[in-house]
């Protein structure tokens, strides 16, 4: 398979998290870096130009929770200012979306994916430990109200929530909601602790193919490795990204840069490379070359997948 054009650079502004989700963050022990080690937006968007000038075209901005930063429209105007950024996402829990969604679009903002695991208030503060449905629900409704397109759902499934699969494929009828089921992903040690607990794409897709005529579906905008699906009717589609049932990583399209400045080459890789001191001298030509060196360590193949990553997910930004 022939590598893609690496084009797509997922930025974590911050590793610090208004929930506690099971599979992405232990419920104690988690040690958050101080503001000093964490990059600037000036930074990270000396980091952008300078990857826009190496075919960079496509921002995610994660985390942690990226809305727990303060002025991160600030951030999105600040990238989409960069010459050749065509499109600048967002991938939140979307408890404070209503509060910033204006104020993200009107910085540039295109999309959001929100994560939302289940549809039941008990189960989502279970498994987020301590947070409101409500609140995530309403950030969905503030991305349709603020026209954050499309408006993609991120669930990660485990066995209780494969029950409510109906219900997500609901969400997708009357209209363009795009709900996307994620592989629970071993990482940072917080990974299923047996296969039990972790649907896999091939169950999850044949549980919704007895809820009608499920045809494959073209992308809603995006891009990365989910692969759609729609109801016959419904507006909006199915996706699952399934790093462990998929063989994906020959057409992996991306970089990821973490909160405290380095690169990562892959999700589930511990190649790492400190970008840091380059960012803050402003050094376009050392910067320039971390970056090329970070892309020569891709490998294209699952051997990262096999080897997970230290780093806990909302460190990696997922
Ligand atoms: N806080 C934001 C959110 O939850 O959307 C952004 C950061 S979160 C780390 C990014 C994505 O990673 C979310 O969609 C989350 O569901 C996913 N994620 C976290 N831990 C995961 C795991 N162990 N396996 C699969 N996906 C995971
Ligand atoms: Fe926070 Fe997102 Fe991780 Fe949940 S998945 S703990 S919301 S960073």
């Amino acid at each position: 398979m022939t590598p893609r054009a690496i084009d797509y650079l997922r930025i974590a502004v911050t590793d610090r998290c208004n929930l506690r989700c099971v599979y992405c963050m232990p419920c104690e022990g988690v040690a958050f870096r101080d503001h000093e080690e964490i990059l600037t937006y000036e930074e990270i968007a000396f980091l952008v130009s300078v990857a826009a000038d190496m075919g960079f075209s496509k921002i995610r901005l994660t985390g942690g929770e990226p809305l727990v930063r303060r002025g991160l429209p600030n951030l999105v105007s600040m990238i989409k200012a960069v010459p050749g950024i065509r499109d600048v996402a967002l991938t939140t829990n979307g408890i404070l979306l209503p509060q910033f969604a204006e104020d993200l679009r009107a910085a540039g903002l295109d999309r959001v994916n929100i994560s939302v695991d289940t549809l039941d208030s008990d189960r989502y503060r279970r498994l987020t430990r301590g947070g409101d449905l409500r609140r995530a629900l309403a950030g969905v409704e503030a991305a349709f109200t603020h026209h954050l397109e499309p408006v993609k759902i991120n669930a990660v499934l485990n066995r209780e929530t494969m029950a409510e699969l109906p219900s997500f494929a609901a969400l997708t009828r009357d209209r363009p909601l795009h709900a996307r089921f994620i592989e629970w992903m071993p990482v940072g040690g917080c990974g299923p602790t047996s296969e039990a607990q972790a649907p896999v794409r091939d169950e999850v897709l044949a549980a919704l193919s007895l809820l009608g005529d499920l045809q494959p579906a073209e992308s809603p905008g995006g891009w990365g490795p989910a692969r759609y699906f729609r109801l016959l009717g419904h507006q909006g589609t199915i996706g699952f990204i399934s790093a462990v049932s998929d063989h994906f990583c020959g057409t992996c399209n991306r970089l990821r840069l973490t909160a405290d400045g380095r690169l990562m080459s892959c999700l589930f890789s511990n190649d790492e490379i400190g970008i840091r001191a380059a960012l803050a001298a402003r050094d376009h030509e050392a910067t320039a070359a971390l970056v090329r060196e970070s892309l020569s360590r891709k490998t294209f193949d699952r051997r990262c997948v096999e080897q997970p990553s230290r780093r806990g997910m909302s460190q990696i930004g997922g």
